[in-house]
């Protein structure tokens, strides 16, 4: 492995996952590299809005919108298109890079897209931010009519490695992760594709998944660190392992496989990476900003400082 870590290897992966701490200076210069040459010192924030939220029907042990959870979060259908708006509007208003919607749930009836496509238009119609929905898994017809109605980016996770996908999911497959996110790419969706780290999982099915995400290249890449929520099955996961050098060292090694894709840091970053955002922006392009799904997070204007405080530019224009 050489000190730009060119060519990587799985086996030269699972190094740098593992290796000294008195090491990651060096990693970060190399991903620093690669961070400066394609998105220049600029940290783009997105808002997450929870469009639909609670009652799935899939298991993923993280998930405190899984059915099987025993959380006491708002259980919602359909959010109202005047709060989806007003949130659009805080996007517009604020600069933001791009709205991100997430659905809970697996599978949607048509009725039910063609009813969250109409809040789409009108989002669109009042804010024309650019917009993101992560939405389960969408047959083509249902793809084509959100596209329509002006998604033009799709999130969807692998959330962890192939091999270790069992132990935090059964009611779905991986397979089926990656052929909804192939029908995606196929039809000319942009790509918003990561994962969370702490689920339990060893250094190589870190490893396994963002080979795994490289392959596909998407746009975005984003990277969750657990934050282990009372009621679901993973409430009581050991977070041992999220060490702040643990963690830089997963985001260096995304921005190492996906050089110009926007790395972001996702969920766990005021948990695991506070007071270590200058070495986080090394390797990381993007962050949320106003919480999470289910999780709170730290406000707009507070991470806006926070970036300008770590030495990094906000970057003003949407995009
Ligand atoms: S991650 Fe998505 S599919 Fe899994 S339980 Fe949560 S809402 Fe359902």
């Amino acid at each position: 492995m050489t000190d730009t870590y060119e060519n990587l290897t799985k086996e030269d992966a699972r190094s740098i996952l593992l290796m000294p701490d008195e090491e990651l200076p060096k990693l970060l210069e190399a991903a620093y590299s690669l961070r400066k040459k394609h998105k220049g010192n600029i940290v783009d924030i997105h808002l997450l809005t929870n469009a639909r939220s609670g009652n799935c029907t899939q298991n993923c042990a993280y998930c405190a919108q899984s059915g099987q959870a025993k959380t006491d979060i708002d259980t919602y259908e359909l959010i109202t298109c005047d709060k989806l708006i007003k949130d659009g509007y805080v996007v517009k208003e604020k600069k933001l890079a791009r709205h991100c919607i997430g659905l809970s749930g697996i599978r949607f009836s048509d009725e039910a897209i063609l009813a969250f496509a109409e809040e789409i238009k009108r989002l669109k119609k009042a804010a024309d931010t650019p917009v993101c929905c992560s939405i389960g898994f969408l047959t083509r017809e249902q793809a084509a009519v959100l596209k329509k109605a002006g998604v033009d980016r799709i999130n969807h996770n692998l959330n962890t490695g192939r091999n270790y996908y069992p132990n935090i999911c059964t009611t779905h497959t991986y397979e089926q992760r990656i052929a909804n996110i192939q029908m995606l790419k196929g039809m000319g969706f942009e790509l918003c594709c990561g994962g969370i780290v702490g689920l339990g999982e060893k250094p190589e099915d870190v490893v396994d998944m963002l080979f795994e995400i490289q392959t596909i290249n998407p746009k975005a890449v984003p990277i969750n660190f657990l934050i282990p929520i009372k009621g679901t099955a993973l409430e009581n996961q050991s977070t041992a392992i999220l060490t702040s050098e643990y963690c830089l060292k997963v985001l260096c090694l995304a921005r190492l496989l996906n050089p110009d894709s926007d790395i972001r840091c996702a969920a766990g970053r005021e948990l695991y990476l506070k007071g270590k955002e200058k070495w986080m922006f090394y390797a990381v392009d993007s962050v949320f900003a106003s919480g999470y799904l289910t999780a709170g997070g730290e406000s707009i204007d507070s991470t806006i400082k926070m970036i300008r405080d770590a030495g990094f530019e906000y970057c003003i224009e949407p995009g």
